[in-house]
This record gives C-alpha cells, sequence and structure tokens, in this order.
C-alpha cells in the first residue's frame, strides 16, 4: 500500500542488521568450533537460540507487511533479543577482552534508528549496565588498566549513544521536512486530496506490490449543469466539500485522489474486498446527502463509480483501465450508481 512508502527505509536497515545477525551467527558458531572445542553447553545454547530467532525473524521480515502487526513485534523484539545475545555471548567470549564488544555499537544505532535520540542514550546506558554486571559476575578486578579498558569501553558506548542519536535526530528531522514538502507538492490545492501526480507514483509503487487494493475511478454526475446554474465558485464549493466528506469516510482504508476536473481516484485496501465495498458505499451515500445552497436554492449532486480489483484483474494500468471502462459503463447505464468489480450494479436513489 502506498501507506507504507516511509517506512521502506527502515526497512532496508532491518534487512541488513538481519543479514549482520546472520554473520555473526556465523562467526559465533565458529568460534565455538574452533576456540571452544565445541565444548561450551552455554555457547551451543545461544546458537540454538540464535538459529530459532533468526528463521522467525527472517520470515517476518519477508512475508509480513511492512506496518503489519507482526513485523513491528518483531523488529522492536529483535532489540531486546539482540540486547540478551549480546551480553551472553560477550560473557562467553572473555568479558571484556572479547571479540564481539564492538557488536554494541551496532546495538545502539538499530535502537537510535526507532527512538531516536533518548534511544541511543539508554541503550548506551543499559549497554554499559549490563556489561558490568556480565565483568562482575566473571570476577573482573576493575584495577588499574582493567579499569582504564573497562571505562574506556564504557566511554565509547556513550559517544556512540550520543553521535548515533543525533545523526539519526537529524537524519529523521530532515525526512519529515522532505515529506511534509513533498506532501504539498502531491496535494490538490481546491479539495485538499492527493493531486493527479501522486496518483500515478503511488499506482507505480502499489504496481511493484502485490498488496491486494481497489481502485476507484469516479466522476460527478452532470457537474457542468451546476456551474451553469449556479457559477464556477459554487462548483469549487461543492467539489471542496466533497473533498472533505471523502477523506473523512476513508481514513486509513485508502486514499483519495483528485484525477481530474470533477473526478476522483481511490486506491483502497482490499485485503477484505467486502470492508472495500462497505466503504465506499458509505462514501457514496454521504456524498449524496450533501445538501448545498447557492442563490437560495438548495441542491444535492450524485456520483458515477468504476471499480476494478488488482491484482486478479491485471495488471494495475489493465485494473485502471477497467476501473474506467466500468465508470463511463456506470454513466452509461444512467449514472448514479457504481459498477462493481464483480459485475453487479449498485443502483442509486432518485435525487
Ligand atoms: P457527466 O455526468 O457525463 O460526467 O456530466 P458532466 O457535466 O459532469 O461532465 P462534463 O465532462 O460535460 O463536465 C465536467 C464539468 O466539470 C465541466 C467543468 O466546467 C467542470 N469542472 C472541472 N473542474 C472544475 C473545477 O475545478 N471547478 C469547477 N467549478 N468546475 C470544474
Ligand atoms: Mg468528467
Ligand atoms: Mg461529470
Amino acid at each position: 500500500m502506498p501507506m507504507n512508502l516511509l517506512t521502506k527505509n527502515d526497512h532496508i536497515i532491518e534487512i541488513i542488521l538481519s543479514l549482520f545477525r546472520w554473520v555473526f551467527l556465523l562467526i559465533a558458531g565458529s568460534y565455538y568450533y574452533l576456540y571452544l572445542d565445541g565444548n561450551s553447553f552455554g555457547f551451543l545454547i545461544l546458537f540454538i537460540f540464535g538459529l530459532v530467532y533468526m528463521g522467525i525473524s527472517e520470515l517476518a521480515l519477508r512475508k509480513t507487511g511492512i506496518n503489519s502487526k507482526a513485523y513491528l513485534i518483531m523488529t522492536k523484539v529483535s532489540v531486546v533479543f539482540d540486547y540478551a545475545a549480546f551480553l551472553w555471548l560477550v560473557s562467553l567470549t572473555g568479558g571484556s577482552g572479547s571479540p564481539f564488544f564492538p557488536i554494541a555499537y551496532l546495538l545502539i544505532l538499530h535502537v537510535a534508528v526507532y527512538w531516536k535520540f533518548s534511544g541511543g542514550i539508554i541503550a548506551s546506558f543499559l549497554l554499559g549496565a549490563g556489561y558490568t554486571v556480565i565483568l562482575n559476575l566473571k570476577g573482573y578486578s576493575f584495577e588499574d588498566e582493567q579499569l582504564i579498558a573497562y571505562l574506556f569501553d564504557c566511554m565509547f558506548l556513550f559517544f556512540m549513544g550520543v553521535l548515533g542519536g543525533i545523526i539519526v535526530s537529524r537524519e529523521r528531522t530532515m525526512r519529515s521536512k522532505n515529506t511534509k514538502l513533498e506532501d504539498i507538492a502531491r496535494q490538490d490545492f481546491l479539495t485538499d486530496l492527493y493531486n493527479h501526480r501522486a496518483f500515478q507514483e503511488d499506482l507505480h509503487i502499489c504496481s511493484e506490490d502485490n498488496h491486494s487494493l481497489m481502485l476507484v475511478l469516479s466522476d460527478i454526475d452532470y457537474f457542468k449543469s451546476v456551474n451553469d446554474r449556479f457559477g464556477h465558485l459554487v462548483g469549487d464549493d461543492v467539489l471542496k466539500q466533497i473533498g472533505t466528506v471523502v477523506k473523512e469516510e476513508l481514513k486509513d482504508d485508502g486514499r483519495a485522489y483528485r484525477y481530474g476536473g470533477e473526478e476522483i481516484a481511490f486506491i483502497m485496501d482490499a485485503t477484505n474486498s467486502e470492508e472495500a465495498k462497505a466503504c465506499l458505499l458509505r462514501i457514496q451515500s454521504v456524498i449524496r446527502k450533501l445538501r448545498f445552497t447557492a442563490h437560495a436554492e438548495h441542491f444535492s449532486v450524485t456520483m458515477s463509480y468504476g471499480t476494478a480489483i488488482f491484482p486478479p484483474e491485471g495488471s494495475i494500468d489493465e485494473c485502471l483501465r477497467i476501473a474506467d471502462e466500468r465508470l463511463y459503463e456506470a454513466k452509461r447505464l444512467g449514472r448514479n450508481r457504481i459498477c462493481w468489480f464483480d459485475e453487479q450494479v449498485e443502483e442509486g436513489h432518485a435525487r
């Protein structure tokens, strides 16, 4: 869905981190055999735990939608897993001199991606605290050079937390500014819906994704006569009000775009096609019920709709063409109706 666009960069970070984990798992496995001669039961348990966890997280990364609950839970839980696995690994591989200690810097950066500056700082403190506990348990003396080495480790954790936090926060601020500018460039000024450019962009993204969607093309019936009777300013106000109610009704179920003059396109989530249909019926009903007043006259407008379902009905472009044909069919059948993808035609009520 186009709604997921903003998290695509984070998804790439998750894939890279997942790759790193596999690499560490491989290195840890080799370390286990080469240096510990396969003799550490704790290491074996950690290795098996890592394998199972990686299998599950890989599945969540690749098979669930970027904004799905499973994905979000998995990425957050992975931080806790990484923390526990890191401390475990460090404790099994020599404590302060562990070659795996720099993994902590990656963990800090990962946390900062989600919780920015405060996340980076908190992660560095939690890692420092956990590291201190591990060293204590391993009988570390905290004297002379050992103390200096320990303090250096903690200092680098803290510096990494600060720097990582700042870099991520800066990137997020820039991104949100860019997003705002992009939003303005993608918005239709009159209706406050997305514009045609946004529609084309989102369609392109949807075509790469196999997410189930309902495409809708709609057109206000006899809109020219509204302009002719009441003037273009009133016509503009009608478009504006329709834009407002469409947005309100659609909420998170999809996006609405001003396709052209008095034409509105929708890209709707159709994971449950009955829900998508119910949502469009709601929009149709609310628009019909809108009452406009001009020159002491009251009037209302109706719309005609053509729908298509992606991917079953073909590529995105084919679906768009089919939705357009169905819109014309709705017009031909007398307007004020929806021509559904499953052929049933939703008759309108008299105005
Ligand atoms: P149909 O039911 O066949 O769609 O009839 P229609 O009158 O809506 O269709 P037609 O294509 O003949 O007219 C569309 C009208 O929409 C003509 C144009 O003036 C009006 N229109 C398009 N964009 C705007 C706009 O931004 N503001 C106003 N006020 N009118 C607009
Ligand atoms: Mg038109
Ligand atoms: Mg029209």
